[in-house]
């Protein structure tokens, strides 16, 4: 298993190899947005110009096969609130979202489900039987209010068994650069029972270095997903901020990237 690089048309985007179903992790390339939201920017909220958040979406969203109209988004709030979504709730470009959640899920065909980051880690979740599918954005908050249980949880009420459940773990800030107060190990300790070996490293002042992917990484392997089926890319989006969206190097002058799925 691995991330790999590809192209549609100008789009440069990752994939896993793990999963099956189409799906994507864009990246900062193949948009029409300019200046501090060059190029690629699908956030709507940050001052970019609406025509060409809706141009980027649009493309993003003829990669998976549909039309700016085609596919499911959820208003982000860094809660651990699931939404199961139906073909009723695809979102017409630009308009508001009408619930908040922080992960989507669908037990529906040819139904993109899309969720946003820059920096919080981006996690697809495919059944292999195609009971059922799922875009989580993880955030710290979400990750320790258990967002990922609550996911697999839903999908399980699917039918979709945890041991056929295909994991990928998107570009998100690297433990290279998620440096924390204690709250968050403490929080992520909490979280996984104690099973955390390896996600921290203590630095000097009384900061920390976290492991955020592995952290979720950690949880889903609680959950029942098998080893051999979680794929955590490597890329660090502070390190990579050329070629990812990061709030934390460009301090929230920045646009989002999209991690998006659907089952066909
Ligand atoms: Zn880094």
């Amino acid at each position: 298993m691995a991330f790999i690089e590809k192209r549609q048309g100008e789009l440069v985007y990752m994939a896993s190899s793990l999963i099956a179903a189409p799906h994507a992790f864009t990246t900062r390339f193949g948009g029409v947005s300019r200046g501090d939201f060059a190029s690629l920017n699908l956030g709507s909220n940050r001052g970019d110009d609406p025509a060409a958040v809706r141009e980027n979406y649009r493309r993003v969203c003829a990669l998976m096969g549909t039309d700016e109209n085609g596919c499911v988004v959820t208003k982000q709030v860094h809660g651990n609130a699931v939404h199961l979504v139906t073909g009723a709730d695809r979102h017409v470009c630009l308009s508001p979202v009408p619930y908040e959640a922080d992960g989507i899920v669908t037990g529906e065909k040819n139904l993109p489900l899309m969720c946003f980051t820059a920096d919080c880690v981006p996690v697809l979740l495919w059944d292999g039987d195609d009971r059922a599918v799922a875009a989580v954005h993880c955030g710290w908050r979400s990750s320790v209010a258990d967002i990922l249980g609550r996911a697999v949880e839903q999908m399980e009420a699917l039918g979709a068994r945890p041991e056929n459940i295909r994991a990928a773990l998107g570009p998100a800030i690297g433990r290279c650069c998620f440096e924390t107060h204690e709250d968050v190990p403490q929080a992520v300790e909490r979280y996984l029972a104690g099973d955390t070996e390896g996600l921290f490293d203590p630095l000097p002042g009384g900061k920390f270095l976290v492991d955020l992917r592995g952290a979720n990484a950690r949880r889903l392997r609680q959950l029942g997903l098998k080893p051999e089926h979680i794929d955590i890319s490597e890329e660090c989006t502070v390190c990579s901020h050329d070629k990812y969206w990061s709030h934390r190097y460009t301090k929230g002058r920045r646009g989002s990237q999209a991690a998006v799925i659907k089952m066909i």
